[in-house]
Protein backbone atom coordinates (compact mmCIF):
# COMPACT_ATOMS: atom_id res chain seq x y z
CA UNK A 1 0.00 0.00 0.00
CA UNK A 2 1.13 3.52 -0.73
CA UNK A 3 2.63 5.32 2.61
CA UNK A 4 0.40 7.85 2.93
CA UNK A 5 2.73 10.95 4.88
CA UNK A 6 1.37 11.95 8.12
CA UNK A 7 3.49 15.52 8.87
CA UNK A 8 6.81 15.76 10.58
CA UNK A 9 5.54 15.01 13.73
CA UNK A 10 4.49 11.43 12.97
CA UNK A 11 6.76 10.82 10.40
CA UNK A 12 9.87 11.64 12.91
CA UNK A 13 8.21 10.89 16.17
CA UNK A 14 10.90 9.16 17.79
CA UNK A 15 13.31 11.84 17.23
CA UNK A 16 11.50 14.78 18.32
CA UNK A 17 9.95 12.98 21.54
CA UNK A 18 6.59 12.90 20.07
CA UNK A 19 4.28 9.55 21.62
CA UNK A 20 0.69 8.48 21.24
CA UNK A 21 -0.18 10.80 24.05
CA UNK A 22 1.19 13.64 22.33
CA UNK A 23 -1.30 16.96 21.15
CA UNK A 24 -0.37 16.86 17.31
CA UNK A 25 -1.54 19.95 15.28
CA UNK A 26 -0.60 18.85 11.82
CA UNK A 27 -1.59 19.89 8.19
CA UNK A 28 0.14 17.02 6.38
CA UNK A 29 3.82 19.10 6.50
CA UNK A 30 7.38 17.98 5.13
CA UNK A 31 7.96 15.15 2.85
CA UNK A 32 8.88 17.64 0.01
CA UNK A 33 10.01 17.04 -2.92
CA UNK A 34 13.82 17.27 -3.55
CA UNK A 35 14.66 18.04 -7.54
CA UNK A 36 17.26 17.46 -9.12
CA UNK A 37 18.87 20.67 -11.27
CA UNK A 38 20.35 19.44 -14.43
CA UNK A 39 20.98 23.20 -15.75
CA UNK A 40 22.79 24.53 -12.44
CA UNK A 41 24.73 21.07 -12.46
CA UNK A 42 25.85 21.29 -15.75
CA UNK A 43 26.97 25.33 -15.30
CA UNK A 44 28.98 24.75 -11.74
CA UNK A 45 30.18 21.23 -12.52
CA UNK A 46 28.73 19.73 -9.30
CA UNK A 47 25.25 17.46 -8.33
CA UNK A 48 23.12 19.67 -7.80
CA UNK A 49 19.58 19.44 -6.04
CA UNK A 50 17.05 22.28 -4.81
CA UNK A 51 14.74 20.87 -1.71
CA UNK A 52 11.63 22.68 -2.35
CA UNK A 53 9.97 23.91 0.44
CA UNK A 54 7.19 25.90 -1.34
CA UNK A 55 5.26 22.04 -1.21
CA UNK A 56 4.87 22.61 2.68
CA UNK A 57 1.00 23.45 3.00
CA UNK A 58 1.39 27.30 3.28
CA UNK A 59 3.73 27.28 0.97
CA UNK A 60 6.68 27.58 2.87
CA UNK A 61 9.23 25.91 5.19
CA UNK A 62 7.95 27.63 8.04
CA UNK A 63 5.28 24.95 8.52
CA UNK A 64 7.63 22.40 9.59
CA UNK A 65 8.66 24.57 12.89
CA UNK A 66 4.64 25.46 13.05
CA UNK A 67 3.32 22.29 13.49
CA UNK A 68 5.57 21.66 16.87
CA UNK A 69 5.09 25.20 18.12
CA UNK A 70 1.09 25.41 17.98
CA UNK A 71 0.89 21.21 19.04
CA UNK A 72 3.32 22.25 21.93
CA UNK A 73 1.55 25.68 23.03
CA UNK A 74 -2.12 23.89 23.13
CA UNK A 75 -0.73 21.18 24.34
CA UNK A 76 0.18 23.66 27.50
CA UNK A 77 -3.68 25.01 27.13
CA UNK A 78 -2.41 28.10 24.85
CA UNK A 79 -5.79 30.14 23.90
CA UNK A 80 -3.88 32.23 21.54
CA UNK A 81 -0.19 32.16 19.82
CA UNK A 82 1.55 35.52 19.04
CA UNK A 83 4.66 36.02 16.60
CA UNK A 84 6.42 38.52 14.46
CA UNK A 85 6.70 38.27 10.64
CA UNK A 86 8.32 39.59 7.14
CA UNK A 87 4.92 37.60 5.78
CA UNK A 88 5.32 33.79 5.94
CA UNK A 89 5.19 33.24 9.55
CA UNK A 90 2.13 34.84 10.41
CA UNK A 91 1.03 32.62 6.87
CA UNK A 92 1.78 29.96 8.75
CA UNK A 93 0.99 30.49 12.33
CA UNK A 94 -2.61 31.75 11.17
CA UNK A 95 -3.21 28.80 9.57
CA UNK A 96 -1.88 26.43 12.40
CA UNK A 97 -4.16 28.17 15.07
CA UNK A 98 -7.25 27.74 12.56
CA UNK A 99 -7.15 24.10 12.19
CA UNK A 100 -6.20 23.83 16.24
CA UNK A 101 -9.53 26.04 17.14
CA UNK A 102 -7.48 29.45 18.99
CA UNK A 103 -6.14 32.62 18.05
CA UNK A 104 -3.37 33.71 15.81
CA UNK A 105 -2.12 37.67 16.64
CA UNK A 106 0.62 38.16 13.76
CA UNK A 107 2.64 41.24 14.00
CA UNK A 108 3.84 42.80 10.64
CA UNK A 109 6.10 45.28 9.36
CA UNK A 110 4.17 48.25 7.57
CA UNK A 111 3.81 47.97 3.96
CA UNK A 112 6.60 45.17 3.71
CA UNK A 113 4.67 42.25 3.32
CA UNK A 114 4.16 40.17 0.14
CA UNK A 115 0.25 40.34 -1.02
CA UNK A 116 0.01 36.24 -1.25
CA UNK A 117 1.13 36.09 2.93
CA UNK A 118 -0.68 38.80 3.70
CA UNK A 119 -3.76 37.18 2.06
CA UNK A 120 -3.47 33.64 4.00
CA UNK A 121 -2.66 35.60 7.05
CA UNK A 122 -6.08 37.62 6.77
CA UNK A 123 -8.25 34.47 5.23
CA UNK A 124 -7.07 31.81 8.03
CA UNK A 125 -8.26 34.62 10.62
CA UNK A 126 -5.27 35.94 11.92
CA UNK A 127 -5.54 39.21 13.90
CA UNK A 128 -3.55 40.87 11.81
CA UNK A 129 -1.49 44.45 13.04
CA UNK A 130 0.63 46.45 10.63
CA UNK A 131 3.23 48.17 13.35
CA UNK A 132 4.93 51.30 12.49
CA UNK A 133 8.32 49.61 12.21
CA UNK A 134 10.66 47.23 10.36
CA UNK A 135 10.76 43.15 11.27
CA UNK A 136 12.91 43.71 14.12
CA UNK A 137 10.40 46.40 16.45
CA UNK A 138 7.98 43.27 15.57
CA UNK A 139 9.91 40.65 17.23
CA UNK A 140 10.72 42.64 20.32
CA UNK A 141 6.82 44.13 20.98
CA UNK A 142 5.91 39.96 20.45
CA UNK A 143 8.22 38.90 22.82
CA UNK A 144 7.80 41.81 25.43
CA UNK A 145 3.69 40.66 24.95
CA UNK A 146 4.62 36.96 25.32
CA UNK A 147 6.17 37.39 28.54
CA UNK A 148 3.78 39.91 30.64
CA UNK A 149 0.50 38.45 28.57
CA UNK A 150 -1.21 35.21 28.12
CA UNK A 151 -0.21 34.44 24.53
CA UNK A 152 2.38 31.84 23.09
CA UNK A 153 5.36 32.97 21.12
CA UNK A 154 6.26 31.05 17.93
CA UNK A 155 8.68 32.96 16.69
CA UNK A 156 11.85 30.96 15.86
CA UNK A 157 13.52 32.19 19.13
CA UNK A 158 10.72 29.07 20.19
CA UNK A 159 13.25 25.99 20.45
CA UNK A 160 10.20 23.86 19.19
CA UNK A 161 10.51 25.91 15.87
CA UNK A 162 13.90 24.83 14.99
CA UNK A 163 13.11 21.34 16.49
CA UNK A 164 10.44 20.82 13.84
CA UNK A 165 12.35 22.67 10.94
CA UNK A 166 15.48 20.61 11.44
CA UNK A 167 13.56 17.71 10.04
CA UNK A 168 14.41 18.77 6.41
CA UNK A 169 17.77 17.64 6.87
CA UNK A 170 16.92 14.22 7.76
CA UNK A 171 14.61 14.03 4.72
CA UNK A 172 17.08 15.39 2.70
CA UNK A 173 19.86 12.65 3.60
CA UNK A 174 16.90 9.87 3.35
CA UNK A 175 16.44 11.15 -0.26
CA UNK A 176 20.35 11.16 -1.56
CA UNK A 177 21.46 8.04 1.19
CA UNK A 178 23.54 10.34 2.84
CA UNK A 179 24.38 13.89 3.39
CA UNK A 180 25.72 16.25 0.35
CA UNK A 181 29.33 17.76 0.49
CA UNK A 182 27.46 21.66 0.89
CA UNK A 183 24.33 22.76 1.67
CA UNK A 184 22.71 26.41 0.90
CA UNK A 185 20.20 28.30 2.31
CA UNK A 186 18.80 31.86 2.84
CA UNK A 187 19.33 33.77 6.16
CA UNK A 188 17.20 36.04 8.04
CA UNK A 189 16.45 34.66 11.22
CA UNK A 190 19.39 32.63 10.74
CA UNK A 191 16.83 29.94 12.85
CA UNK A 192 16.73 27.50 9.47
CA UNK A 193 20.37 27.78 9.01
CA UNK A 194 20.91 26.49 13.00
CA UNK A 195 18.26 24.09 12.63
CA UNK A 196 19.54 22.24 8.60
CA UNK A 197 22.92 22.57 10.77
CA UNK A 198 21.81 20.81 13.74
CA UNK A 199 19.80 18.10 11.83
CA UNK A 200 22.54 16.87 9.47
CA UNK A 201 24.97 16.64 12.41
CA UNK A 202 22.29 14.62 14.15
CA UNK A 203 22.33 12.32 11.30
CA UNK A 204 26.18 12.10 11.21
CA UNK A 205 25.97 11.15 14.81
CA UNK A 206 23.53 8.49 14.47
CA UNK A 207 25.53 7.26 11.95
CA UNK A 208 22.82 7.76 8.90
CA UNK A 209 24.99 9.79 7.29
CA UNK A 210 28.76 9.78 6.64
CA UNK A 211 29.46 13.75 6.51
CA UNK A 212 27.62 16.98 8.00
CA UNK A 213 27.66 19.27 4.64
CA UNK A 214 29.50 22.84 4.51
CA UNK A 215 26.68 24.92 5.40
CA UNK A 216 26.72 27.96 3.46
CA UNK A 217 24.28 31.02 4.18
CA UNK A 218 23.42 34.10 2.13
CA UNK A 219 21.82 37.21 3.23
CA UNK A 220 21.16 39.90 0.59
CA UNK A 221 23.48 43.17 0.89
CA UNK A 222 21.52 45.33 2.17
CA UNK A 223 20.15 43.45 5.08
CA UNK A 224 23.36 41.43 5.72
CA UNK A 225 24.39 41.60 9.63
CA UNK A 226 26.17 38.49 9.90
CA UNK A 227 28.24 38.99 6.83
CA UNK A 228 29.10 42.83 7.71
CA UNK A 229 29.17 41.51 11.89
CA UNK A 230 27.09 44.40 12.77
CA UNK A 231 23.46 44.78 13.28
CA UNK A 232 21.78 46.56 10.12
CA UNK A 233 19.33 49.47 11.23
CA UNK A 234 17.22 49.73 8.01
CA UNK A 235 17.40 46.49 6.05
CA UNK A 236 16.36 47.38 2.24
CA UNK A 237 16.12 43.89 -0.13
CA UNK A 238 13.25 43.25 -2.33
CA UNK A 239 13.74 39.64 -0.75
CA UNK A 240 11.49 40.71 2.30
CA UNK A 241 10.90 37.06 3.88
CA UNK A 242 14.98 37.91 4.36
CA UNK A 243 15.06 41.61 5.18
CA UNK A 244 16.20 41.47 8.65
CA UNK A 245 19.01 43.58 10.47
CA UNK A 246 19.20 42.03 13.60
CA UNK A 247 18.72 38.04 14.03
CA UNK A 248 17.21 36.24 16.26
CA UNK A 249 19.71 33.25 16.32
CA UNK A 250 22.54 35.15 15.17
CA UNK A 251 24.77 33.35 17.86
CA UNK A 252 23.71 30.15 17.46
CA UNK A 253 24.62 30.71 13.43
CA UNK A 254 28.13 31.53 14.17
CA UNK A 255 28.13 28.47 16.18
CA UNK A 256 26.70 26.28 13.58
CA UNK A 257 29.22 27.50 10.95
CA UNK A 258 32.30 26.84 12.70
CA UNK A 259 31.02 23.51 13.78
CA UNK A 260 30.39 22.89 9.74
CA UNK A 261 33.05 24.96 8.08
CA UNK A 262 30.96 27.10 6.79
CA UNK A 263 29.99 30.41 5.20
CA UNK A 264 28.32 33.31 4.89
CA UNK A 265 27.66 35.86 1.98
CA UNK A 266 26.10 38.28 0.53
CA UNK A 267 24.28 38.84 -2.74
CA UNK A 268 22.44 41.54 -4.69
CA UNK A 269 18.78 41.31 -5.44
CA UNK A 270 19.85 41.92 -8.93
CA UNK A 271 21.71 38.52 -8.96
CA UNK A 272 18.48 37.47 -6.44
CA UNK A 273 16.37 38.01 -8.95
CA UNK A 274 18.18 36.42 -12.02
CA UNK A 275 18.85 33.51 -9.76
CA UNK A 276 14.69 33.14 -9.36
CA UNK A 277 14.20 33.29 -12.70
CA UNK A 278 17.23 30.77 -13.86
CA UNK A 279 15.15 28.07 -11.61
CA UNK A 280 11.78 28.71 -12.82
CA UNK A 281 13.24 28.50 -15.93
CA UNK A 282 15.72 25.65 -15.95
CA UNK A 283 14.29 23.89 -13.19
CA UNK A 284 10.85 24.38 -13.26
CA UNK A 285 10.62 25.52 -9.60
CA UNK A 286 9.26 28.55 -8.86
CA UNK A 287 10.14 30.33 -5.13
CA UNK A 288 9.69 33.81 -4.28
CA UNK A 289 12.96 36.39 -4.52
CA UNK A 290 14.67 35.36 -0.99
CA UNK A 291 14.23 31.95 -1.62
CA UNK A 292 16.41 32.02 -4.77
CA UNK A 293 19.50 33.31 -3.01
CA UNK A 294 20.88 29.88 -2.38
CA UNK A 295 20.99 29.09 -6.07
CA UNK A 296 22.70 32.93 -6.61
CA UNK A 297 24.99 32.02 -3.91
CA UNK A 298 25.85 28.79 -5.36
CA UNK A 299 26.67 30.18 -8.56
CA UNK A 300 28.62 33.08 -6.82
CA UNK A 301 30.40 30.38 -4.87
CA UNK A 302 31.41 28.37 -7.71
CA UNK A 303 32.66 31.22 -9.75
CA UNK A 304 34.75 32.00 -6.77
CA UNK A 305 36.47 28.36 -7.38
CA UNK A 306 35.09 27.13 -3.70
CA UNK A 307 33.25 24.24 -5.35
CA UNK A 308 35.03 21.34 -6.75
CA UNK A 309 33.55 19.31 -9.75
CA UNK A 310 31.34 16.31 -8.67
CA UNK A 311 30.46 17.78 -5.32
CA UNK A 312 26.87 17.46 -4.43
CA UNK A 313 25.06 20.36 -3.29
CA UNK A 314 22.04 21.14 -1.99
CA UNK A 315 20.08 23.85 -1.97
CA UNK A 316 17.45 24.41 -0.01
CA UNK A 317 14.74 26.98 -1.61
CA UNK A 318 12.20 27.99 1.22
CA UNK A 319 9.14 29.39 -0.22
CA UNK A 320 6.73 29.39 -2.91
CA UNK A 321 6.89 31.51 -6.04
CA UNK A 322 3.29 32.69 -5.82
CA UNK A 323 3.60 34.16 -2.72
CA UNK A 324 5.33 36.98 -4.41
CA UNK A 325 4.48 36.83 -7.98
CA UNK A 326 5.18 40.47 -9.05
CA UNK A 327 8.97 40.05 -9.62
CA UNK A 328 8.06 37.23 -12.28
CA UNK A 329 6.40 39.77 -14.21
CA UNK A 330 8.78 42.77 -13.85
CA UNK A 331 11.56 42.85 -16.44
CA UNK A 332 14.98 43.52 -15.62
CA UNK A 333 14.02 47.44 -16.61
CA UNK A 334 11.30 48.11 -14.58
CA UNK A 335 8.52 47.57 -17.35
CA UNK A 336 5.45 44.29 -16.75
CA UNK A 337 5.33 41.74 -19.20
CA UNK A 338 2.31 42.04 -21.48
CA UNK A 339 1.47 38.84 -23.21
CA UNK A 340 0.60 39.13 -26.90
CA UNK A 341 -3.12 39.45 -27.58
CA UNK A 342 -4.12 38.17 -31.60
CA UNK A 343 -7.83 37.04 -32.88
CA UNK A 344 -9.10 34.02 -32.18
CA UNK A 345 -7.42 32.49 -35.20
CA UNK A 346 -5.44 29.67 -35.39
CA UNK A 347 -3.52 30.60 -37.77
CA UNK A 348 -2.92 34.50 -36.24
CA UNK A 349 -1.28 31.85 -33.00
CA UNK A 350 1.12 30.05 -35.21
CA UNK A 351 2.28 33.10 -36.93
CA UNK A 352 3.17 34.71 -33.84
CA UNK A 353 4.74 31.01 -31.89
CA UNK A 354 6.95 30.90 -35.40
CA UNK A 355 5.31 27.27 -36.63
CA UNK A 356 4.55 26.45 -40.36
CA UNK A 357 1.61 24.34 -41.27
CA UNK A 358 2.96 20.60 -41.23
CA UNK A 359 4.16 19.83 -44.84
CA UNK A 360 4.69 23.19 -45.98
CA UNK A 361 7.68 23.92 -47.67
CA UNK A 362 10.06 25.21 -45.24
C1 LIG B 1 11.56 32.81 7.10
C2 LIG B 1 12.10 32.73 5.73
C3 LIG B 1 13.48 32.76 5.48
C4 LIG B 1 14.50 32.98 6.55
O1 LIG B 1 14.59 31.93 7.47
P1 LIG B 1 15.30 32.20 8.88
O2 LIG B 1 15.06 30.96 9.64
O3 LIG B 1 14.61 33.39 9.47
O4 LIG B 1 16.72 32.49 8.60
C5 LIG B 1 13.92 32.62 4.18
N1 LIG B 1 13.05 32.47 3.16
C6 LIG B 1 11.72 32.44 3.36
C7 LIG B 1 10.82 32.28 2.19
C8 LIG B 1 11.20 32.58 4.65
O5 LIG B 1 9.88 32.56 4.83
Amino acid sequence: MAHVWRGVMREFADRLGVTDASTVVTLGEGGTPLVPARVLSEMTGADVWIKFEGMNPTGSFKDRGMTVALSRAVEHGAKAVICASTGNTSASAAAYAAHAGITAAVLVPEGKIAMGKLSQAVIHGGQLIQIRGNFDDCLEIARELSENYPVHLVNSVNPDRIEGQKTAAYEVVSQLGDAPDFHFIPIGNAGNYTAYSRGFMEEAAAGTSTRVPRMFGFQAEGSAPIVRGEVVRNPETIATAIRIGNPASWELALDAREKTDGYFGAISDTAILAAQKLLASTAGVFVEPASAIGVAGLLERSAAGVIPAGSRVTITVTGHGLKDPQWALTQEDGSQVTPTIVDAAPRDVAEVLGLSPVGAPA
